[in-house]
């Protein structure tokens, strides 16, 4: 019979990658923590105008990327393409905004985008979102990039480098459009088509495009950096300002842009050229005005996202295990049920161990122990029991050497003892 298999652009994850997974997330989750942000669990499923009034009904996801469907009741569902703009439909749903000044959140899980499947890029992924809402001052905007810092040294990571810039707020923009659609204007006949339709419509847009003779355009032409009012530049040096005092060396990339139109002043990406095309591991912005625009209160806000399968892409060290491994071995019937109780001393102490139900022989034991990358192995017959010892053997190291069977507290120490 013809198999089933799954669909295009999704995957199964499991083994290393779900551990790299996992340390990122475990690592964020710890200085999301100490800074002070909070989990926020927003659903899978949303309506879809929400994204189409947040994202902007001209950018890529909105137009082309969307996994939209008519449920059973004929109502128009989207599986969110991003965690923002359900964040903020929360945010103003739950009445927190009401509540607190300030809210830092966060929230970890599948996102869903209707690309062409290559390296890096999925129809489903996972993403690990920061939101804060309630402060203008670029020292949050400092501060995101200095959390982020810290989850990435602990991961392990060295090479990847910053890239910063200002998109300004909707009075530098509307100045700029005008320069803007003159210069493509005059060269209107090489865009693609569409960017043509983007002239149009939202000509910021075309800096996105990754046709090459549009980048090649866009390249050359003037750069909305340079047009910045008073109060987005002074924003923005502010910015530069923490982070400089923060020691985070970033690059300022004037071309700099992001696939949503609700971003403005501060955008940020973190890439690695270890990546290849899909170079950005993790990217965000500020968005002043989105939670006005969602009919909520004027509050600003500003977040990022981490792709966490293009960041576990750069740990190329596997995952140090936090705890060792035993496996315990037995020879025949009588050493399997002396074993069983030893487990449980085992496991109350929270120590990971695993065993073979059926054994057939030490050898096929051993070789089961060295494919589960046990540390150690415990080996008893009835020998050992005669003489009340137990076989430890290093797995690392390769040797062995017997413990007696009542000093449990020194085989449950083993790690600590032979690492002295
Ligand atoms: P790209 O330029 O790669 O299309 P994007 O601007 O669409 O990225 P964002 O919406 O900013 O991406 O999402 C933040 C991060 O999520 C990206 O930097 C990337 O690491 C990850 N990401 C986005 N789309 C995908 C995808 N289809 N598959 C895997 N990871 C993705
Ligand atoms: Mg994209």
């Amino acid at each position: 019979m013809e198999k089933i298999k799954t669909l295009r652009g999704f995957r199964d994850i499991y083994g290393e990658e779900v551990e790299k997974l996992r340390l990122i997330e475990t690592t964020s989750r710890k200085y999301f923590e100490l800074f002070g942000y909070r989990e926020i669990i927003i659903p899978v499923l949303e309506n879809t105008g929400l994204f189409i009034r947040s994202i902007g009904d001209t950018t890529d996801i909105v137009e082309k990327e969307m996994f939209t469907f008519k449920d059973l009741s004929g109502e128009s569902v989207t599986l969110r393409p991003e965690a923002t703009a359900g964040i903020v439909r929360a945010y103003l749903e739950t009445g927190m905004f009401a509540k607190e000044r300030v809210s830092k959140l966060f929230s970890i899980g599948p996102m869903f985008r209707h690309e062409r499947p290559q390296k890096g890029r999925y129809r489903e992924f996972r993403q690990i979102d920061v939101e804060v809402f309630g402060i203008d001052d670029p020292m949050i905007d400092a501060e995101l990039i200095w959390m982020t810092s810290f989850i990435l040294k602990e991961i392990g990571l060295e090479k990847y480098a910053i890239e910063v810039n200002s998109v300004g707020c909707p009075v530098c923009r509307t100045n700029f459009k005008n320069i803007i659609v003159d210069y493509f204007e005059a060269k209107e006949e090489n865009l693609c088509d569409d960017c043509k339709r983007r002239l149009r419509k939202n000509p910021l847009r075309i800096f996105d495009c990754k046709n090459k003779q549009c980048k090649e355009i866009g390249a050359a032409s003037p750069v909305l950096f340079d047009n910045l009012c008073d109060s987005c530049k002074i924003h923005f040096y502010g910015f530069l300002e923490y982070l400089n005092t923060l020691k985070l060396n970033v690059s300022i990339n004037k071309r700099l842009v992001r696939g949503l139109d609700y971003y403005t002043r501060t955008v940020f990406e973190f890439i690695s050229n270890e990546l290849g095309a899909q170079n950005a591991f993790l990217a965000g912005g500020r968005y002043n005005n989105l939670v006005e625009a969602m009919g909520g209160p004027n509050v600003p806000g500003i977040g990022f996202a981490i792709g966490m399968e293009r960041l576990a892409m750069l740990i190329d060290k596997t995952v140090k295990k936090a705890t060792p491994q035993f496996f315990f071995a037995y020879l025949g019937d009588r050493a399997k049920a002396f074993i069983i109780p030893f487990m449980e001393r085992f496991i109350e102490k929270n120590l990971k161990l695993s065993y073979l139900p059926q054994a057939k022989s030490l050898k096929s034991q051993m070789r089961y122990a060295d494919a589960i990358k046990a540390d150690y192995v415990l080996i008893l017959g009835d020998d050992e029991i005669e003489k009340n010892i137990i076989v430890v053997r290093d797995m690392a190291k390769g040797n062995q050497f017997n413990i007696p069977l009542d000093n449990l507290a020194l085989i449950q120490n083993l790690s600590a003892f032979l690492e002295k």
